[in-house]
This record gives structure tokens, sequence and C-alpha cells, in this order.
């Protein structure tokens, strides 16, 4: 276990990574430690870049779900550690925290935490001005090429500038290939990054043309094959056809929880989808018999709609289950209603690929979380070393989750730094 020595000066603190995380530890280490002398390091022009664009620009910054347990459900990697992060500084921290300094939060139907403007500039704007508050340097367009322990140290150089000495070094560089780099070059492991939270890439006559159509509850089970067994993921939530497939919150969970198999079957797989999950089979075939062979009976198929499913899909359903849309309904024969059943509840889709995202994008990956001593997020191996945010290998679901994880570690971070004197 690493000791952290005794400081008696000030405590110069580099934080490598001016995002969600790096600020986070910074600004509460700064607030706890008067003799902390923090520097942030941010290789792009403009720190906190991923709160401007985050939430589509509105930056959901937590959920509110304030079960610690419960919480550690919303992520696919690091339950475990995140339990008693969580019991420590949870959403109502958070929300706490935010508001004690000056930001309104609001609170929105789906549990969802956003600033009461709507506005992820805000968010910025407190981080600077408490940042400015409490003199942290923040060195923009600044990217630290190595990070060497020396004598107790850390030595960190960037581009040209001569090297800089810390006590204190916070790895926080997020999604950063070069960032894993300098962990791996201070004797961590990281688990291979993968995308977490995509859409899917889906080419089915089902589903072909009817981009924009969406469905607010199905349920969906995602099958890969990999390593000669396939593996079964399972999620309900909104799916939304987009022109190169699916999408929506169902989607997305299943990309989490399955993202590292789906990397190693090249995002090659099946998707099951029960269209209508609130209603049993035996009242769907019986609605549908009520519907196509009494009520509509005389009716074109390609003149009717079932209530609970917009008329396109309906239509498309009917269609690949074998109808001709110009037949009265009455016609439909048992077979074709079978199909049509099987197609609502078990509609199977092949997933060829990974589209691109504009919206949440994290990676499953990172920092091994063995090497992490949780209570301080400070490194087993290196003392005085800690890690926050996507660095490390955990990721959340859509939601909140992942910037809640951020300030949880930030915080946790604070409060190591914050107690050395
Ligand atoms: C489009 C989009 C929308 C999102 N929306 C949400 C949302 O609404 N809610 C939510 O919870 N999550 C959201 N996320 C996820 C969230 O943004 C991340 O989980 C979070 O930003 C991770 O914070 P971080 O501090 O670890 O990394 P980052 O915020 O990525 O910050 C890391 C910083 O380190 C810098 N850096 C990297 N290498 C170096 C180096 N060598 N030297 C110096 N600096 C370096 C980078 O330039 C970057 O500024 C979204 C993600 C995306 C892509």
């Amino acid at each position: 276990m690493p000791t952290t020595p005794d400081i008696k000066a000030d405590l110069r603190i580099a934080v490598v990574g001016g995002g969600a995380a790096g600020f986070f530890a910074a600004l509460n280490t700064a607030e706890k430690n008067a003799k902390a002398r923090i520097t942030i390091f941010e290789a792009s022009h403009k720190p906190l870049q991923k709160v401007f664009i985050s939430g589509g620009g509105r930056c959901n910054l937590t959920h509110a779900c304030f079960d610690p347990l419960r919480l550690t459900e919303f992520y696919p990697r690091g339950q475990r550690e995140l339990k008693s992060l969580f019991s420590r500084f949870q959403p109502k921290d958070t929300m706490r925290w935010f508001e004690n300094h000056g930001l309104r939060l609001k609170t929105e139907g789906d549990n969802r935490v956003f600033p009461a403007s709507n506005n992820s500039q805000d968010v910025i704007d407190l981080f600077l001005d408490i940042a400015e508050k409490y003199r942290i340097n923040i060195r923009t367009r600044c990217r630290v090429a190595s990070i060497r322990p020396e004598g107790g140290k850390f030595v960190i150089q960037t581009g040209e500038q001569p090297p800089q000495q810390f006590d204190v070094c916070i790895l926080s560089t997020g999604y950063s290939p070069p960032g894993w780099k300098l962990a791996e070059s201070l004797g961590h492991r990281v688990i291979q990054p993968v995308p977490s939270l995509f859409p899917f890439t889906v080419k089915s006559p089902v589903i072909n043309g009817l981009q924009g159509i969406s469905l607010p509850h199905a349920a969906g089970r995602l099958e890969i094959a990999t390593e000669g067994k396939t593996r079964k993921f399972e999620a309900e939530g909104a799916i939304l056809i987009t022109h190169t497939g699916l999408s929506g919150p169902l989607i997305y969970r299943l990309s989490a929880w399955g993202a590292q198999a789906l990397a190693q079957a090249a995002y090659q797989g099946t998707l099951q989808l029960d269209l209508l999950p609130s209603i049993g089979e035996q009242e769907l075939r019986n609605q549908l018999e009520q519907l196509l062979l009494k009520a509509e009976a005389k009716k074109k198929l390609v003149n009717t709609g079932f209530e609970r499913l917009p008329v396109r899909l309906w239509l498309s359903l009917l269609e690949n289950s074998g109808a001709n849309l110009e037949e009265r309904c009455e016609t439909i024969g048992k077979k074709t209603l079978n199909r049509l059943i099987e197609n609502l509840k078990r509609l199977r889709l092949p997933i060829s690929g990974k589209s691109p995202s504009k919206e949440e994008f994290v990676s499953c990956g990172g920092v091994s979380l063995k090497e992490i001593d949780f209570r301080t997020m400070e490194s087993k191996k290196v003392p005085n070393l800690h890690f926050g945010g996507e660095i490390i290998d955990i990721d959340g679901l859509t939601g909140g989750f992942n910037f809640q994880a951020c300030w949880s570690e930030g915080w946790a971070i604070s409060e190591s730094l914050g107690a050395l004197r």
C-alpha cells in the first residue's frame, strides 16, 4: 500500500486533463486545503469541452436516484467500486453542491437533472469562477507528454516547456488513447477500451424507410456469438428507427451492457425485439382477431391501423409477415396472423455494425479497477497518483450517470488531498 508523505509546505498538485473529473477534484481540493497549489493541464484550447456539448448542450449533470445501491445498477462496469463511493457522495450531494454554489437545477420527469437554465455553459462558468477564486492555474493548449515519478515527486513534461515538479498528480484525461498510455507508463494495466453507448446498424426490410418512427416502450434481447458461445443481454426502453438502423434508450442500454462482446464479434449480432411488452401473447391475438376479423373485416389491410403501433410500422409488419395489403382484412390467413404475432413479440433483426452517435458516447475499459483504492482514488502502485473520470474502467448508461461517477471520484480525491497538511 502506498503511504502518503507528510507534506509541510505548499502542496503542488498537477491535474492532467481539464474535464469534468479533473475540475471537480481541483475545485473541491482548493476549497478544502489552503496549501494546495493546483495546475490544470489541458491539451485543447478550452477546458470542459465535453461538458459544453453534453446533454445536447443542456448538460445532464446527474440522475435523481438517491439509493446508492440502486444507482450502481446503471453502471455496466464499476458497480462494486461505486457502491462505496456513492455511499459517501451521491446525486443528492451533487445537487446540493451545485445549488450551494449558486447553480439552480431542475429534475425532469425521467429523473435526469439539468441546470434550470438548460445551458451547459452555466456549469462551465461556475467551475471557471471557482477556479479563479482559488487561483487555480489553468494551462490550455498544454498536452502532457510524460509523467515521471522521481524521488517521491512527479516530473511533468509538456511539449517544449521545461519539466515541472509536483507532489501529487491527478490523471483525468478522459477518452484518450495517449492518456491511457500515460497510465501504462506509470505501471498501470489498462483494460482495452472499446466504445459504449451507440446505435446499431440494422439492414432489414421491416424497418427500411421508416426512419423517424419511435416506440415509447419495447423490450430487447441482444444475442452475440463469441468464442463458441452465445452471450445474451436484455433491456427495456424506447426505440427509434434511424436511417442506418436503430437507436434510442433501449439500444444504448444494450450497447453498453454488450460493449465488450460486441467489439469481440466485430459488431455482428442478433436483436430480438418485443414491440409490445406490456401485452401478453394471448391478449394480443384476441385484439388482432377482433380488429382484423370483426371490427375492420371488410376494409383493405392498407387502410387499417393498430392503435398500439405507428401506422407505417404496422403496415410494414403486416407486409413482412406475408399479408397482401390490398386484400380485405378478413382474408388474412392463420399462418400470416401467427407470423404477425411472432414479429410483434419476437422480431429478429440482424445487427451488422455500430453507427456513429451524436449523443452521449463513452468508453468501456480503461485503468484497471483493481489497481485503485476507491476510498481516495489513489493508485495502489504509485503513491500520490490519483485517477478520476473516464480514464478508469467505469462507465454508466445515459441519463447523467457518467458525470455522477466523475463528481463522486473527484470529490473522493479532494477529501484525501484536502486532509493533507
Ligand atoms: C456528445 C456527448 C454528450 C454527453 N452527454 C453527457 C450527459 O449529458 N451526461 C453525462 O453524465 N455524461 C455525458 N457524456 C459523457 C461525459 O461527457 C463523460 O463521461 C465525461 O466528460 C468524462 O469526464 P472526464 O473528465 O473523465 O473526461 P473529459 O471530459 O473528456 O476530459 C478529459 C480532458 O483531458 C484532456 N486531455 C487528454 N489528454 C491530455 C493530455 N495528455 N494532457 C492534457 N490534457 C489532456 C482532454 O482534452 C479533455 O479536455 C457525454 C459524452 C458525449 C461524447
